[in-house]
């Protein structure tokens, strides 16, 4: 680091601020983590500098011995870990993990039915701003009115009304289990692939904390710097069937050379996702999970579908009459980090939104349990209340600013 302040202190000054931003405040952003010092070890290493296009042993490029050694061992923990019969830790995202999913499986215009965006589905399900809502036929299905639960009847209404080519399940903002089995039987009854984007959920996947969707998937999409605790980045599981295709798709198709400080750090975070203590992890972040629901619902906020049996939750704020907008100025005012949502059936447009999602893999890697989850839950509460336009509301925001301080002080990110 000292290097670094030496050469650009403006970069080192902002690198230090975001440590003191992450010790001094709550991160309840569901997809985000405080990765291991080993994990940024890999990522700050010498491997940034080798070109390594191609696969180990295949590659366009000399010198790749070493980082051939990395990927080699990427792909293998990640195989064991998920029982997977093959595994590409190439792509640079989540995004891109999707992109050469769809590329591998499908042709430009196919059918695809995914999630639909207001009800939890992801960018890369069908958006018009967006490749897969552009390039292909996409549908989305819905979550129920009542249940606020994925409606299988309709997404098997549409399968047989579409024909698909590529079924997706798994979302952004889902808090509850997906029944694999339910969706590998519709695509199978209309001739489909299933791809499961689990972006959100490996991690608890990786800790034996939810179900795995690895048998029933032909593709699973998924993010390593989520619940996951690894680098910013994407992998891909599927069947042997589909194997060259993926790999294929990933490079040369979609990517050129492979971020191979990126692919060793995805090794690291895998080698720790195998241990028992990560294990530990995967299942206090579902009972954080749902200790903060619990505990939010006390405070007026309803948490969507009634509860959460992963590592995030929606809280339908409408009852307290406060936006998800002003809900996440006012949590940011007070150093609390989470996002506005749109719930199902959302009244607001997304900008707005009526709902904010919070989520638990970074105050659990700092140590909290759910016995603390009633106080974060409180902090969170009481600055949602605080309109900074009314009197005292900056004031109050102020007093729960110095108690998130206090109480992250207690469990601090990166000790050391
Ligand atoms: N898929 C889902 C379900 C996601 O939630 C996300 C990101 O949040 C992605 C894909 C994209 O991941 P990335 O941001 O790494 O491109």
């Amino acid at each position: 680091f000292g290097q670094l302040a030496a050469t650009d202190p403006e970069i080192a000054e902002v690198v230090l601020g975001e440590l003191a931003r992450l010790r001094g405040g709550l991160q309840l952003i569901a997809s985000e983590n405080l990765t291991s010092p080993a994990v940024l070890a890999a990522l700050g290493s010498t491997l940034t500098n080798k070109y390594a296009e191609g696969y180990p042993d295949r590659r366009y490029y000399g010198g790749c011995e070493q980082v051939d050694v990395a990927e080699r061992l990427a792909v293998a923990r990640a195989k064991a870990l998920f029982g997977a019969a093959h595994a590409n830790l190439q792509p640079h995202s989540g995004a891109s993990a999707n992109l050469a999913a769809y590329a591998a499986l499908l042709q430009p215009g196919d059918a695809v039915l995914a999630m639909g965006l207001p009800h939890g589905g992801h960018l890369t399900h069908g958006s018009k701003v967006n490749f897969s809502g552009r390039w292909f036929a996409t549908v989305g299905y819905s979550v129920r009115g009542d249940t606020e639960l994925i409606d299988y009847d309709e997404v098997r209404d549409l399968a047989r009304a579409h024909r698909p080519k590529m079924i997706i399940c798994g979302a952004t903002a889902y808090p509850r289990l997906i029944d694999f089995a339910a969706f590998r039987e519709v695509a199978d009854e209309v001739g489909a692939y299933l791809m499961v984007d689990a972006a959100h959920f490996i991690g608890l996947v990786a800790g034996g904390a939810v179900p795995s969707p690895v048998p029933y998937a032909d593709v699973v999409c998924a993010t390593t710097h989520k619940v996951l605790r690894g680098p910013r980045g994407g992998m891909i599981l599927c069947r042997e069937e589909v194997a060259g295709r993926i790999d294929k798709a990933v490079f040369p198709f979609t990517q050129g050379g492979p971020l191979m400080h990126a692919v060793a750090a995805k090794a690291v975070a895998l080698r720790e996702a195998a241990t028992p203590e990560y294990a530990a992890y995967a299942r206090q972040v579902v009972a954080n999970a749902r200790a903060l629901a619990a505990a939010l619902a006390s405070h007026g906020m309803r948490p969507v579908s009634g509860g959460t049996d992963t590592h995030l939750a929606l809280l339908d704020l409408r009852e307290l009459g406060v936006t998800g907008a002003a809900a996440e100025a006012r949590a940011d005012a007070a150093r609390i980090t989470l996002n506005k949502n749109a719930i199902p059936y959302d009244p607001q447009p997304p900008m707005t939104a009526s709902g904010i999602r919070v989520g638990t893999p970074s105050v659990t890697t700092q140590g909290m349990g759910p016995e603390t989850m009633a106080a974060v839950a409180r902090l969170i509460a009481t600055a949602v209340r605080a309109d900074p336009a009314a009197p005292g509301g900056a004031a109050a925001l102020r007093d729960v600013a110095a108690e998130v301080t206090d109480l992250a002080g207690k469990f601090p990110a990166y000790p050391h």
